[in-house]
């Protein structure tokens, strides 16, 4: 039988449905709303179509949103200023620093400046730290891995002591998604492995996997017959692996692909994320979902 697709769009508008409600909640009862600025700098396209995409998505679900663009010539110390600003400004719950910055900054001095209590990224290591002890210490979860979590959980997958097998080890999705899954508590408890460039039989780690969460950045890394039969797969990867013309517009659009081979793979797997409309939406929702928390972290309400 064929895999259930995990809908990632489904999903995401479940979630902004949620978020959207609860601040309207907050609002009336506090008078306040939570607020987002995202900085960016210089004049990169992809980073403008990204920080518009959140700009907007933060617009819908009733936030305060501020767009700071600033030009590429910033100085570091311009732009330190600039966060100790939004570190200091009560209205502002979530700061984000639009990444790539250009050359003469350094990137990791701009993200460490950001108050880890506005830290909706989940970057600042004092929150990959939170995240290390767990539980209760846990303020932000990094957005592409608290997306996977959110899909797993909200497709009824059983994560209590399941073998989870983690393909790659980035800081932004591998090591963090590894260490959510083995927490004790919800959506978590599993039992984890990491595999890597270094590691031996690949496949023989992927077939014992419960839940197969792949993200190499290698199209179709993971064959068919590595995944276990009824198996969760998630396949983190997007791959430009050509063009093509998009038949409304007329623009040449990039065809994407995931890690795993998905034609194949959804007929051995119970669930399968689709490549693209599986993990990619959720990473702008959690952004959200983390700024909310923020303002409800200040508020002391759960
Ligand atoms: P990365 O390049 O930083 O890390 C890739 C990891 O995969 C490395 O740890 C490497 O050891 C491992 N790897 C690479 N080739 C391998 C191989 N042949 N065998 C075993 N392990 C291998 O990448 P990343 O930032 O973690 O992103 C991974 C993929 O996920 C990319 O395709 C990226 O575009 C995608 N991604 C998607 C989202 C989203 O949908 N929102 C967010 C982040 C990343």
């Amino acid at each position: 039988m064929p895999a259930k697709l995990i809908k990632g769009t489904e999903i995401r508008e479940e979630i902004l449905e949620e978020l959207t409600a609860e601040t309207a909640r907050i609002k009336k009862k506090y008078g306040v709303v939570p607020g987002l600025v995202t900085i960016l700098v210089g004049e990169n396209p992809a980073s403008i179509s990204y920080v518009t995409l959140k700009i907007q998505t933060a617009h819908r679900v009733g936030f305060k949103e501020v767009q700071d663009s600033q030009p590429v010539s910033i100085s570091e110390e311009d732009l330190l200023g600039l966060i100790a600003k939004y570190n200091a400004d009560d209205s502002i719950n979530g700061i984000l620093v639009q990444l790539p910055l250009p050359k003469h900054i350094n990137e990791k001095k701009v993200l460490t400046a950001i108050d880890p209590d506005k830290d909706v990224d989940g970057f600042h290591p004092v929150n990959v730290g939170r995240l290390m002890i767990g539980g209760s210490e846990v303020k932000f979860l990094p957005c592409t891995p608290a997306g996977i979590q959110e899909l797993i959980v909200r497709s009824g997958v059983e994560t209590s002591g399941a073998e989870v097998v983690v393909v790659g080890r980035s800081n932004i999705v591998g090591k963090p998604i590894a260490n959510m899954m083995l927490q004790k508590g919800k959506g978590a408890n599993s039992t984890v492995t990491i595999v890597h460039t270094a590691t031996k039989h690949l496949d023989v780690h992927c077939k014992r996997a419960d839940i197969l969460i792949v993200a190499a950045g290698v199209p179709g890394l993971v064959k068919p017959e590595w995944i276990k039969p009824g198996a969760c797969v998630i396949d983190v990867g997007v791959n430009r692996v050509g063009e093509k013309t998009n038949e409304k517009t007329g623009k040449k659009v990039a065809i994407l692909k995931g890690d795993v081979d998905f034609d194949k793979a959804k007929e051995i797997a119970g669930w399968i994320t689709p490549v693209p409309g599986g993990v990619g939406p959720m990473t702008i929702t959690m952004l959200m979902k983390n700024t909310l928390k923020s303002l409800k972290f200040k508020l002391g309400i759960s």
